[in-house]
């Protein structure tokens, strides 16, 4: 008796410990102690077009980050031109809007802990030919001017990008079934 009170006592401890707090504390809440940032991506159109969209929403979910918005879009110029507003005085900025313009994107919105610095890291290299293999454009990209997929940089410019390419009333918060919490540390 003492002894199999002493087995339970043991696993509750595992369990309610610090790495496996999950298992037992918000069950299904959907809630989080983290602020769950949220930022940009999009397949550009030849992306889209090698049918690259299902591979990259795999590699953001398996990551363990939140679709919470996504859409199919022939992207107008005016959002294109307010996107890319820091880039009107580079060379290739006509060149970047036509490629752009050039066939339909697709825009999504992922949300998670630390997801604006880790898709970044997860996207790769502007330039196809520095970017890692592992990375998207590591894998799935040689030129800088077909690189495939767009992140925002910082936590302020993914704010601009989401609230430019999306309405707030396109955008979800979803209970995830405690998913969020496996993937995080208690
Ligand atoms: N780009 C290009 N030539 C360059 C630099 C950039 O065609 O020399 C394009 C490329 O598609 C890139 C986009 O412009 O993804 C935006 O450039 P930025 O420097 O913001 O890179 P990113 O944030 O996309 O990595
Ligand atoms: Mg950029």
């Amino acid at each position: 008796m003492g002894c199999q009170f002493r087995r339970v006592a043991a696993l509750r401890a595992l369990l309610c410990g610090p790495r496996f707090q999950c298992l037992l504390v918000r069950p299904n809440s959907g809630g989080s102690p983290w602020p769950q940032e949220r930022t940009l991506v999009a397949v550009k159109p030849d992306g889209v077009q090698r049918r690259l969209v299902g591979t990259v929403i795999q590699r953001f979910e398996r990551r363990g980050f939140k679709l919470v918005g996504m859409k199919m879009l022939q992207a107008p110029e005016s959002i294109l031109a307010e996107h890319y507003r820091d880039l009107r005085r580079k060379p290739f900025y006509p060149a970047l809007i036509s490629y752009m313009s050039s066939g339909p994107v697709v825009a999504m919105v992922w949300e998670g802990h630390n997801v604006v610095h880790i898709s970044r890291a997860m996207i790769g290299h502007t330039d196809s030919t520095e970017a890692a293999p592992g990375t998207i454009r590591g894998d799935f990209s040689v030129h800088i001017s077909r690189n495939v997929i767009h992140a925002s940089d910082s936590v302020d410019g993914a704010q601009r990008e989401i609230e430019l390419w999306f309405q707030s009333n396109e955008l979800l918060s979803w209970a995830d079934g405690g998913h969020h919490s496996s993937c995080y540390p208690a």
